[in-house]
């Protein structure tokens, strides 16, 4: 295996991208960025940008297209995305971020843009059990738990329920994943970016056939 690619999944919340990515960012020894994570960890810092972002979360809205662009250039800019690589979680999420990514990332480009497909019924369901470490972002659930008593196996943080996993909050952001995010699936194909990967099964089957997927991109 040779490290390095530059990686970006799309999936409706719930599809286990989070999990998927993390394994793909050690496969690949590449950093795993996370718009999710990165915004979380603002809001715990308690700055006045975690502070609003927070409101924008609460409610369940995407954040404003040029700031998300600006976190994630600036991320993109440091040495060992720029070396190696990476893996996009949670971005882009609308057209506007998409193009800028293009931008951000050209010449080099991205290898693939992933669509990690999963039906709604199982989405639903695995929202509704999905529990997260609140320290490193480490993804678990009802069913597959840390191994002690809701500690985080990773590094010893609590495992919760993110505070905006409520059934409202999570209605709102699967009406907003088809409006803003879906139609990114259509845009990337048109660029010749995209494969469709089923992200039903267990998470080691899934890995497998991303990588597999990948790894067809990677090939010179
Ligand atoms: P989920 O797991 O619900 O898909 P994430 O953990 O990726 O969500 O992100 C949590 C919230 O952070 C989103 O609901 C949104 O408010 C905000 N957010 C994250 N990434 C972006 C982005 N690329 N553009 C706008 N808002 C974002
Ligand atoms: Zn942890």
């Amino acid at each position: 295996m040779i490290p390095g690619a530059r990686l970006v999944l799309l999936g409706r919340q719930g599809a286990g991208k989070g999990t998927q990515c993390a394994r793909l960012s050690r496969h690949y020894v590449v950093p795993h960025i996370s718009t999710g994570d990165m915004l979380r960890a603002a809001v715990r810092e308690g700055t006045e940008f975690g502070r609003k972002a927070e409101e924008y979360m609460h409610a369940g809205e995407l954040l404003p297209d040029d700031i998300m662009v600006g976190i994630v250039d600036e991320r993109l800019e440091s040495d060992d995305t720029r070396t190696r690589g990476f893996v996009l979680d949670g971005f882009p999420r609308t057209v506007a971020q998409a193009e800028a990514l293009l931008e951000i990332t050209s010449p080099r480009g991205i290898n693939v843009v992933i669509d990690l497909e999963v039906p709604r019924e199982v989405v639903l369901a695995r929202l509704a059990s999905r529990r997260v470490c609140n320290d490193c972002g480490t993804n678990y659930s009802v069913d597959l738990p840390p191994k002690y008593d809701m500690v985080c196996d990773v590094c010893g943080g609590d495992v919760v329920q993110r505070d905006d996993d409520t059934e409202k909050a999570i209605a709102q952001r699967l009406a907003l994943y088809d409006r803003e995010t879906e139609p990114l699936i259509e845009w990337f194909q048109g660029k010749g970016l995209l494969d469709v990967v089923d992200g039903t099964g267990h998470p080691d089957d899934v890995t497998d056939r991303l990588v597999r997927t990948i790894d067809r991109r990677r090939e010179p």
